[in-house]
């Protein structure tokens, strides 16, 4: 804890943050409320206005302070630095978003948000830890390393129309398949009507007495239901599916061929969208894809002779592997992909 909150004076003293993302930052280093969830800025503020961290204890009834006799976490002069920001007396330089990769970014060696500084005309992303060596990136090669995964996605203007056809050809499939589907359903629960009207008649005409009657009955209400439960079921949708995967395919032709006019948002929105991690070791970083998109990455890496020849088994194998993921992964298939919001809460959204 009190590392945790030394921390978190220093963090507040460099005005970058806003109670509500310095809260966010603190979270990601550690710091829990009672039930283990994010300090609420309420909370963040009442700790941050304690002088009990600068080793003087407040009475609050009398609004007396009396110098604490426990060792002090940090200076009276940082206490009273982050007075300031907090009353606003100190111009906090609102950089929020002048950084792009804020908080997206995380050092291998302690697992640390890296922050964004400039120096000398530059932004690096920087781990504050000091007890481990440097590690500090400059935004251009983040940028560099968030071009390098993105051009693994783009599938080239051939290989684009052949999956799309290829996904066309698989929907029109299975709706006839889903349609004769449908069609033997209801056959059966034609066959089952007829059969329960048939039994009544039976029943009304005195050909059958009331226990056997109950019998027969019960059993074909239990096969209408399951058949009804069979209708309502389906067949997996795999028209969604085909929409949902040329989706994720455009995702990459449009991040590479558009990256220069993307907004910094925009980028924001497309990094935990594309990728699982994204780890900084001394002046390095790496981007880590997360499927589907690893798989997209990969289709190029399966070893065939000829790449002109062998092109379409390379797409199919990939169609086949990213039909195979959604089928896994349901939730994926739908309307939106997640972004950044999502992924590091409403925040961000601000
Ligand atoms: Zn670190």
């Amino acid at each position: 804890m009190a590392p945790l909150m030394r921390r978190a004076f220093e963090l507040c003293a460099t005005g970058r943050f806003s109670l509500e993302t310095l809260s966010a930052e603190m979270y990601g280093r550690g710091l829990r409320s009672r039930n283990d969830g994010r300090v609420s800025k309420t909370t963040l503020a009442e700790l941050l206005h304690n002088p009990f961290y600068a080793g003087v204890i407040r009475i609050r009834r009398t609004i007396q302070t009396f110098p604490g006799i426990h060792a002090p976490l940090i200076s009276k002069a940082l206490f009273d630095h982050v007075q300031a920001v907090l009353s606003g007396k100190v111009h906090a330089r609102l950089i929020v978003h002048e950084f792009a990769f804020r908080r997206l970014v995380r050092c291998r060696t302690c697992g640390y948000s890296l922050v964004g500084e400039t120096h000398k005309g530059f932004t690096y992303y920087r781990c504050h830890t000091t007890s481990h060596p440097v590690t500090s990136v400059r935004e251009d090669a983040v940028e560099a390393e968030l071009r390098r995964v993105i051009a693994l996605l783009a599938l080239n203007d051939d290989e684009y129309a052949y999956a799309r056809r290829r996904l066309e050809l698989m929907s029109d499939q299975d709706l006839e398949a889903r349609t004769s589907y449908e069609e033997t359903l209801k056959l059966r629960m034609q066959r089952v009507e007829s059969r329960l009207q048939r039994l009544t008649d039976a029943f009304l005409d005195d050909v059958l007495d009331k226990d056997a009657y109950e019998q027969r009955r019960t059993g074909l209400l239990m096969e209408r239901r399951q058949i009804e439960a069979d209708q309502a079921k389906g067949p997996p949708d795999s028209v969604v599916r085909a929409q949902s995967i040329l989706r994720y395919l455009e995702l990459g032709m449009t991040a590479l061929s558009q990256y220069n006019s993307w907004t910094t948002e925009e980028k924001r929105d497309l990094i935990p969208t594309v990728t699982s991690n994204r780890m900084a070791e001394g002046r390095k970083v790496v981007f880590t894809l997360q499927e589907p998109f690893l798989t997209i990455a990969e289709r190029s890496l399966v070893p065939f002779g000829g790449p002109f020849r062998d092109r379409p088994r390379t797409l199919d194998a990939l169609i086949d592997k990213l039909v195979h993921w959604f089928d896994a992964n349901p939730a994926s298939i739908g309307p939106t992909l997640q972004t950044t919001e999502d992924v590091l809460g409403d925040e961000e959204a601000a």
